[in-house]
C-alpha cells in the first residue's frame, strides 16, 4: 500500500435541530430551522487506523440536549474495527462533542495540540463564556491520559504517519487543530470545527463559539491551501456531508460515508 492510499470515513453519530441564526455570528437573515450532525471520522491505510475525535456519549447527550442517534462504538464496529485495538486517536480539541467517550479506546495514543491542552487545563476556563464548550470529566481524563504516558503533543504543523499530518488552526477553540490525508483522489482536510459549515467557509461567516474570529478566518484560507480542491474540504458539523458522499457499504445510509471518493457536484 502507498501513502495515498488512505480510505477516510464520516461516521456520524448525533444531530441537533436549532435555529439557522444560531450557526452564526451576526445571525442568519432567514431564520429557521435547520439541524447540524455531529461527526467522528476514520482513516484507514497503511499505517492502522487512525481515529479522529471521539464523539460524545448517552449521557453528556442527554446533559446538554442533543440526539444520539449511533454511539460512536456501533459506527466503528460497522466499519470493522473493535474500539479496544485502536492505536491512535486524534483530539483535534477539547470541546465536549469532540473529547467524550475517553474509555472507549483504552490501547490509543492522544495526539493533540501543546496548546489546547493549556488551554482547557488554564486561567480561560476561569471564564464561564469560554468553558461552555468544555466539561470537566473530559478535560479530567486526558490529563490522566497525559500521566499515563498515552499522550502525544504536537506544536503547530507534524506528520503522524506518511500521508497523515495535523495542522494548528485555532480560532474556534485556541488550540484546534485539523488533519491532512492524501488518499487516491487528492489531499483531503477533515476540518472538524475549523469551519464547521460549508456555507462558513463560502460566505466567510464565522460560528459563535470562538476564541479568536481573526484566526477562525486565516484558518478558512490555510485550510484551502493544505486542501487540493475545495472539494477536498470536509466541514465538521454540516449534515450535506451524509448527502455528497457515498454510503460505504449497504445498510450505512446517513450514518456513514466515504471520503475518500469524490462528492456528487
Ligand atoms: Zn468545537
Ligand atoms: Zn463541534
Amino acid at each position: 500500500m502507498t501513502d495515498d492510499s488512505h480510505e477516510v470515513f464520516a461516521v456520524c453519530y448525533a444531530s441537533h435541530s436549532r435555529k439557522r441564526s444560531e450557526n452564526y455570528i451576526f445571525g442568519d437573515p432567514h431564520d429557521e430551522l435547520t439541524s447540524i450532525s455531529y461527526y467522528v471520522w476514520v482513516i484507514k491505510g497503511p499505517h492502522g487506523v487512525f481515529v479522529v475525535d471521539t464523539g460524545f456519549d448517552e449521557v453528556a447527550a442527554k446533559e446538554r440536549g442533543r440526539k444520539l442517534l449511533h454511539p460512536v462504538g456501533e459506527g466503528l464496529k460497522a466499519l470493522g474495527i473493535e474500539p479496544d485495538s485502536v492505536e491512535n486517536v486524534i483530539a483535534t480539541h477539547m470541546h465536549w462533542d469532540h473529547a467524550g467517550n475517553y474509555d472507549l479506546f483504552p490501547k490509543a495514543r492522544y495526539h493533540l495540540q501543546d496548546t489546547e491542552m493549556a488551554y482547557a487545563t488554564g486561567r480561560c476556563m476561569c471564564h464561564p463564556m469560554l468553558r461552555i464548550p468544555f466539561s470537566e470529566r473530559d478535560v479530567h481524563a486526558i490529563v490522566s491520559k497525559v500521566f499515563a504516558y498515552r499522550c502525544e503533543f504536537h506544536d503547530g504543523a507534524e506528520e503522524l504517519a506518511s500521508g497523515i499530518s495535523v495542522h494548528k488552526i485555532g480560532g474556534h477553540s485556541k488550540g484546534l487543530q485539523c488533519v491532512r490525508v492524501k488518499t487516491k483522489r487528492g489531499t483531503v482536510v477533515l476540518t472538524s470545527d475549523c469551519i464547521h459549515l460549508y456555507s462558513h467557509i463560502d460566505e466567510g461567516s464565522v460560528f459563535p463559539i470562538t476564541y479568536s474570529v481573526g484566526d477562525t478566518l486565516e484558518g478558512y484560507k490555510t485550510i484551502q491551501k493544505l486542501a487540493s480542491s475545495r472539494q477536498h474540504i470536509v466541514p465538521g458539523h454540516d449534515p450535506e456531508v451524509l448527502k455528497l458522499y457515498p454510503a460505504a457499504g449497504p445498510g450505512l445510509e446517513n450514518w456513514i460515508v466515504r471520503l475518500d471518493v469524490a462528492p456528487k457536484t
